[in-house]
């Protein structure tokens, strides 16, 4: 797959409700933040953008303490 905004770039990130791929620097945020998105849960543009702001630690920190007994 290929960025929608950079042909021949390679895109990593793909957003479920607007049927497209992004690059690591057009996926940086999401497009329409505003607007409900039923994949939201779900969205590594979305989960990317929360986790550099801090505000999923408390949600994604289960998992992550998860070797700990
Ligand atoms: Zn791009």
């Amino acid at each position: 797959m290929e960025c929608v905004k950079h042909p021949g770039r390679e895109a990593k990130l793909y957003c479920q409700k607007t049927n497209r791929w992004f690059c690591e620097e057009c996926g940086s945020g999401c497009a329409s933040p505003k607007a409900h998105c039923k994949f939201r849960t779900a969205c590594i543009i979305w989960a990317l953008e929360h986790d550099r702001s801090g505000s999923l630690k408390e949600e994604a920190g289960d998992e992550r303490r998860g070797d700990r007994e």
